[in-house]
């Protein structure tokens, strides 16, 4: 059987060219013309002798998700949609800013965390992503937007915020991170590369001791009893856990601060009491917010606030002195979205909405 290639970090190739009484050094050269040059064919490979060429196309492959769909909004945002087989699809949606372009990336299918106003927790859990769903992701992408004129890189930032809880899916998420932030596959800056997470404590713990990036914790209750019923991990690591790994995790971040996610649910989270509880919550831990209108989809009773309750809570947050940013709706003419991606290819016209993660 063929081994996929997109499963492997710098460590994990290394080895399987170890096995086939190859040198590491072939592993870096073959790492950089699948990761860096968009480069599938090992026939393209020019760099390696014929033999080793032809041994490569016995035993392996480079094998991403399918691309079955690809669409532009008006507002430029780009959204891919994968088949991951059985009926199973993923979403990954691109970006772009004046002074960057950000790729959205999935980890799971579904999501077995079932937060009450998320449509992927809804559609429940089917499966991890392996790393070469993962990182394949970021290969199509790189491969479909080409490089830009100006010799930048296009995609310069990536978020894992698309469907699934990437610390549920530990080591895959990880070793495809290991592959982001490596100088010979896409050499991005351990910054520019932020997990966001529902709030798995221990998981925290161990990315900051594994491989630190900038981390985003979908915060949306200032308190525990609010928190367990939009969030119902929390009952297993309730906010004071919570917070603490989070000033835990600053003592290693690449980062100085860590960024609250906050979904606004009209009359359920987002009075300017609950903003000011959320004050005395997070304390002096440096933070930022994000704050996110609920994006509405089918059979859910939540709904968005007013723009002016939301205007009002982010002004409470920041008269505090924390940068706050409000999420801007993108995407929307193309169902590009994240927080409600859609599992499967015949679903794939649910209603979506989008979030744009880095503030200004
Ligand atoms: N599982 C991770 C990452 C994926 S969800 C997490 O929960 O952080 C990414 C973000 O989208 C989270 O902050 C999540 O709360 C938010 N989200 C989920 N459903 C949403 C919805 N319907 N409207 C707006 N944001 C939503
Ligand atoms: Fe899972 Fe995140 Fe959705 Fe919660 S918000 S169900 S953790 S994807």
């Amino acid at each position: 059987m063929s081994v996929n290639l997109l499963n492997f970090d710098t460590a994990g190739l290394a080895a399987f060219f170890a096995a086939q009484d190859e040198s590491a050094f072939r592993a870096k050269q073959v790492l950089r013309w699948i990761h860096r040059f968009g480069q599938a064919d090992f026939d393209g490979m020019t760099n390696l002798a014929k033999g080793l060429r032809a041994k490569l196309k016995d035993l392996a492959s480079v094998g991403p998700p399918e691309l079955v769909l690809d669409r532009v909004s008006e507002d430029g945002a780009r959204k891919f949609l994968f088949d991951v087989g059985d009926g199973n699809a993923i979403e990954t949606v691109f970006i772009p800013e004046d002074t960057r372009g950000t790729l959205c990336v999935s980890s799971q299918v579904g999501c077995a965390l079932g937060c009450a106003f998320c449509s992927t927790g809804k559609q429940g859990f089917s499966r991890n992503l392996s790393v070469a769903e993962i990182i394949g992701q970021l290969w199509q992408a790189s491969r479909a937007l080409g490089a830009s004129s100006s010799g930048e890189r296009v995609i310069s930032n990536v978020v894992l915020m698309g469907m699934g809880e990437p610390l549920a899916n530990f080591d895959n998420t990880v070793t495809a991170i290991r592959l982001m932030l490596d100088d010979n596959a896409y050499g991005l800056s351990r910054r520019r590369v932020t997990v966001s997470t529902s709030g798995l404590v221990p998981a925290i713990d161990r990315l900051r001791d594994e491989c630190p990036v900038a981390l985003a914790v979908s915060l949306h209750a200032p308190d525990d009893a609010l928190r367990d019923t939009l969030v119902p991990i929390n009952r297993k690591y309730p906010l004071a856990s919570l917070m603490a790994a989070c000033g835990r995790y600053l003592d290693k971040a690449p980062r100085d601060f860590v960024t609250f996610e906050y979904v606004l649910l009209d009359g359920v989270n987002d009075s300017e009491a609950h903003a000011r509880a959320l004050l005395s919550r997070v304390g002096g831990l440096p933070c930022k917010f994000n704050l996110i209108p609920f994006n509405p989809f089918p059979g859910s009773p939540f709904r968005r606030p007013p723009a002016e309750r939301v205007r009002r809570f982010a002004e409470i947050l920041m008269e505090a002195g924390i940068i706050t940013t409000t999420r801007k709706l993108r995407g929307d003419d193309i169902d590009a979205a994240c927080g409600q991606l859609v599992g499967q290819v015949r679903n794939r016209r649910a209603k979506n909405c989008f979030r744009e993660m880095n503030p200004r």
